[in-house]
């Protein structure tokens, strides 16, 4: 965008109601966004929308229509953000050129919630932290699923890319009931607001949501898509289980095959319930590394291991839960122990009172005086007085864990991206990584539950990483009963352009070779929407467009997976006069 559109953009803006204060315009060709790493593309002007009535009505939402009216006028294109905090997959950075940042975080309010159905309403602008708080006041009947993003995080920008969390309701996509959304429309119309499905919308004649659909669900075409702007969500939340226990798994690099298999198992037989999370050894050095940055001297991957080997740690670490009846519960303990025996695993169980015990002294760890105890014998040459330090550093990781997966958010896993970056980082005091340019990119290839599968990823993250040079932390998720997402996190200093720049060809390069073994991500950075064309899909068959009949102008999120819009949005009449234009 030229200085000429900024400021015509921002008069009609003006003139159409908008205060000053909500529209923020970057110098020409700096970029408002902050990024952990280099944006493809720039927005530079951001524009808040705020709610016109208390009620939900369209006319809370004028603001956020006439935002779409000045954009399908200006032919201008809006990267939508409910918080922004889309961190190593591109944040708020735009997925094309000449676009304007709309942000939805002032529309943030939490409603109809149904405690007998497990459901609730909400806008982009709930983030986390304020479901949890709101479910906690509202009785703690139910729990949210969280996932290990920062507090301030939006459900809804979550739940729209396909995110996941840690509990029986991690896969997020298949948790929303219905949704609210703009819909831009062509020249000729004005923008409509629309409902997705009957399921979950509130009959104004019986005063209560519906509880089947009539016709078809639409959710599906408003995710990981760019037909429209989500104003509403109502989601399922977990009814509180009478009997929750976590568990940790301790596997080594022998037996991790078999035991994805046995795994995979115990996932379709409900045993595994939740999304449990197995990581590998580079992920519990990061946790240990986010207390105490002292243990890293080095990146070198055979001193990496060495140090792991010290502090006793496991090649791979599972952390689950179970959630039930106590019998339940119960039941599901013996048969985990029973699955897991035959291959020589002990998973170690976190019923309530040791989770109450480990925060009892996980507070005891964190007075200053044990913290300074820990920091000098962490690094003690006397093996039992380090394996003593690294557990006691390893408490605030487990405590922080258990609460995640009862649906409590965190900023404690924030703190594990500045891996590469530790000598930035300050204990006890809210650390922003994105001021203190920090680098971190992520991806997730995916597979069937199958140990060969997913020892394939493993090799291909790994061989890839030891080349460029980059440790490769991975934590795959069993996310429902056929498929795992092993996310790797490359993490690089961004005030080093050299390490930043061979961090993302060795991400390019990984995600490439897994996408062409068959492994495609579950979800598009910014940076891979660029390089991820459909001819890796492999598939003939167009997938259904919509593009033309409800975003013509090509407004919304212009770019955005592209690997699926060389189908899904084709280029109309309309499209055409708009890419001429700009
Ligand atoms: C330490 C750490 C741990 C993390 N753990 C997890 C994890 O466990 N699980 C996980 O899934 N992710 C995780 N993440 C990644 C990421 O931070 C989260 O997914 C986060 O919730 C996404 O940011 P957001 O909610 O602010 O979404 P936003 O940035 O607001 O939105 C994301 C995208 O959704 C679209 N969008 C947003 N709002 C709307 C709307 N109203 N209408 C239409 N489109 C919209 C836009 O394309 C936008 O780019 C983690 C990140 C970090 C740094």
């Amino acid at each position: 965008m030229d200085e000429k559109q900024i400021e015509q953009v921002t008069n009609e803006l003006l003139n159409s109601g908008f205060a000053g204060e909500q529209i923020v315009a970057g110098k020409p060709l700096e970029s408002l966004s902050i990024s952990y790493y280099p944006p493809t593309y720039k927005n530079y002007l951001r524009v808040s929308p705020i709610p016109q009535s208390a009620e939900i009505s369209s006319r809370r939402y004028s603001q956020i229509l006439t935002v779409v009216e000045v954009a399908k006028r200006n032919h201008i294109g809006l990267q939508i953000i409910s918080s922004g905090l889309n961190i190593g997959y591109g944040s708020d950075a735009p997925y094309a050129e000449n676009t304007i940042l709309i942000d939805l975080s002032s529309f943030d309010k939490i409603y109809q919630y149904n405690k007998i159905l497990g459901q609730i309403s909400l806008e982009p602008g709930v983030t986390q932290q304020a479901l949890y708080d709101y479910l906690v006041n509202a009785g703690e009947e139910h729990w949210p699923d969280s996932t290990g993003s920062p507090i301030h995080s939006s459900i809804i920008g979550n739940y729209l890319e396909r995110g996941f969390g840690h509990s029986p309701i991690a896969e997020h996509a298949e948790q929303i009931v219905t949704m609210t959304c703009i819909v831009p429309r062509g020249s000729e119309s004005t923008p409509t607001i629309v409902s997705t499905a009957v399921n979950g919308s509130f009959s104004s004649i019986a005063k209560r949501p519906h509880v089947v659909s009539i016709g078809p669900n639409f959710n599906g075409i408003f995710l990981q898509s760019n037909i429209g702007i989500v104003t509403n969500m109502t989601i399922n939340v977990l009814p509180k289980p009478e009997s929750f226990v976590a568990y940790f798994v301790e596997v080594n690099n022998q037996t991790f095959s078999k035991f994805i298999e046995t795994c995979r198992y115990l996932k379709q037989h409900n045993v595994i319930q939740s999304a449990a999370h197995v990581g590998n050894y580079i992920k519990t050095l990061q946790l240990l590394a986010a207390e105490y940055p002292k243990i890293i001297g080095s990146y070198d991957a055979d001193t990496l291991k060495n140090t792991a080997k010290q502090y006793g740690l496991s090649d791979w670490m599972m952390s689950g839960a179970l959630y039930g009846t106590k019998y339940q519960v119960k039941a599901n303990i013996k048969e985990l122990k029973r699955y897991l025996k035959p291959l020589g695993l002990k998973p170690v169980f976190m019923n309530e009172q040791k989770q109450a015990l480990l925060s009892k002294l996980n507070n005891f760890a964190q007075k200053p005086s044990v913290r300074k105890f820990v920091n000098s014998a962490i690094t003690s040459p006397v093996a039992p007085l380090r394996f003593l330090a690294s557990r006691l550093a390893m408490l605030k990781g487990f405590v922080s864990l258990c609460e995640l997966k009862k649906g409590k958010p965190s900023n404690y896993f924030l703190n594990t991206i500045y891996w590469r970056n530790l000598d930035k980082l300050k204990h006890d005091q809210a650390n922003d990584p994105g001021q203190d340019n920090v680098g971190c990119i992520w991806g997730a290839p995916c597979s069937p539950i199958e140990g060969e599968d997913v020892e394939a990823i493993i090799n291909l993250i790994n061989n890839k990483c030891d080349e460029h040079k980059f440790e490769p932390a991975i934590s795959c998720t069993l996310l429902n009963k056929r498929n795992i997402e092993c996310v790797l996190s490359i993490s690089f200093d961004r005030n080093k352009p050299t390490e930043e720049a061979n961090a993302l060809q060795c991400y390019k390069e990984t995600m490439l070779n897994c996408a062409s073994a068959g492994y495609l991500k579950y979800r598009l950075s910014t940076h891979s929407n660029e390089y991820f064309d459909s001819q890796l899909l492999g598939t003939d068959l167009p997938i259904l467009s919509l593009k033309n009949e409800l975003d013509p102008l090509n407004i919304i999120q212009p770019g955005k997976y592209k690997i699926v819009s060389d189908f899904f949005t084709p280029l109309g009449t309309e499209n055409k006069k708009n890419q001429q234009k700009q």
